[in-house]
């Protein structure tokens, strides 16, 4: 960095909230029209629309692997549902409030289901193809016959992870016979660690972080030719695995006759780590809706790397270190330093803002949304929430608008631990 923190803190009131550790809202003035971005930006709708088929392809593979995904055809998908109990409880505003449960994905019970699963799978499909083990037009099922499943243990996946990347990884790796290593940072929870080694995947522990946790994961899998690497900081496969969930949404959304446009728009918040998830997904609602819908990322306090990303217009050039940030925070699925450098590129012009949460409103947001609603979510999935708040009490929200609190994780968090987050929001 050239500039020193001081010359930041002049530069934008936002700097010295994030450096004090304050909650604060960014608006991107970087914003363009949705078109305009799109047209420019390096991904493009073939992409999604073929990451969509490719799971589609798999579907019947993994309603047999996963009997849990069978009812809905063997696709992974979670349900959207109205939370106006806990809308109430947060305040009166202009719009719906709707809450989507990716903490309920099947397989891995966080939004990692979509991406890590659909990474994993194009490897599996690459490989399988390439080897003659599947034929074009055969059903996909046949990956889970014996004699295919024994072929993969000769190729390996290994990836860095805070814990719910790794669990997707792991868990989808291990069901089609990969040799699979998962890199856990520090923050990782022991019972993500014990599941994960229940499946037999090998479980690599560090005291560090987990930008150490994903630089160690590289290093060793550049050792092995026969292993694939799941880069979370720059994979566009992650994303386009994400950004397949825009698509389910809009039949959702259609389903429930909620109208997206002009007069009715749809504003999304979603929790942001390393960007792959939120980003992934808020590309595919903007080549879906444009300007009709607004994303929004969410972030905790100790934890704010890609809106200093792109605040400061480096991306991944600077670490929440450089600016004084411990990164320390209860949201382990957020506890990320250093932002993805593919998203923050691909989102500086189409994301419309970011905010910060504290985590202990994040333990609040988690005992009031188990009181109002009765649902079980994860530290990190409850930063979605305040957003709304922010939002409409900046800008004028038409009474038509739609706002989705995206649920990232927790749908398998064991009872007593999820006792213990209850306990930390009274
Ligand atoms: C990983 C994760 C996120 C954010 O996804 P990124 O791709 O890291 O930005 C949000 N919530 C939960 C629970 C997660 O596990």
């Amino acid at each position: 960095m050239d500039m020193h923190l001081s010359q930041w803190r002049a530069r934008d009131p936002v700097f010295a909230d994030l450096m004090d550790l304050r909650e604060t809202f960014w608006a991107n003035p970087g914003l363009r029209p949705a078109g305009e971005a799109l047209s420019s930006a390096p991904v493009t709708a073939e992409e999604v629309a073929d990451a969509a088929a490719r799971l589609d392809r798999f579907a019947p593979y993994i309603a047999r692997v996963f009997p849990e995904t069978a009812p809905d055809g063997g696709r992974i998908e979670s349900p959207l549902v109205p939370i106006p109990a806990m809308g109430r409880a947060l305040g009166d505003r202009p719009g719906r409030l709707l809450l989507k449960q990716d903490s309920h994905l099947p397989i891995s019970g966080s939004i990692k289901a979509r991406g890590g699963i659909y990474e994993v799978l194009w490897l599996a499909e690459t490989i399988a193809l390439r080897e003659g083990w599947l034929s074009e037009g055969e059903s996909y099922a046949r990956l889970a016959d014996a004699d295919l499943r024994g072929r993969f243990s000769d190729y390996a996946v290994a990836v860095g992870s805070t814990g719910n990347l790794g669990l997707s990884i792991g868990m989808m790796s291990a069901a089609l016979g990969f040799r699979v290593t998962v890199h856990m940072s520090a923050d990782a929870r022991q019972w993500k660690k014990d599941l994960l080694r229940s499946r037999g995947v090998n479980v690599v522990e560090y005291a560090g972080d987990y930008s150490l946790a994903v630089a160690r994961g590289r290093r060793q899998a550049e050792a092995d030719p026969a292993c694939h690497f799941v880069d979370d900081e720059n994979s566009r496969t992650l994303f386009l695995g994400y950004a397949v969930a825009a698509g389910r949404l809009a039949e959702q959304l259609a389903a429930m006759e909620i109208p997206v446009d002009g007069a009715h728009p749809l504003y999304v918040y979603l929790p942001c780590g390393v960007g792959g998830g939120p980003g992934g997904v808020a590309f595919g609602l903007k080549l879906l809706y444009g300007g009709a819908v607004r994303c929004y990322f969410a972030e905790p306090t100790h934890a704010p790397c890609m809106l200093l990303g792109l605040a400061t217009g480096l991306h991944d050039g600077v670490s929440v270190e450089d600016f004084g940030i411990d990164g320390k925070t209860a949201a382990d699925g957020l506890a990320v330093g250093r932002p993805s450098r593919f998203v923050g590129r691909v989102m500086e012009g189409l994301l419309d803002g970011c905010y910060t949460v504290d985590d202990r409103r994040l333990y609040q947001l988690l005992r009031l949304l188990a009181d109002t609603e009765g649902i079980r979510l994860e530290p990190s999935a409850l930063a979605g929430l305040p957003g709304r708040d922010l939002v409409c009490g900046r800008t004028p929200v038409p009474e038509g608008a739609t706002h989705i609190a995206w649920a990232t994780g927790g749908g398998m968090v064991p009872e007593d631990v999820w006792r213990e987050y209850y306990r930390l929001g009274g």
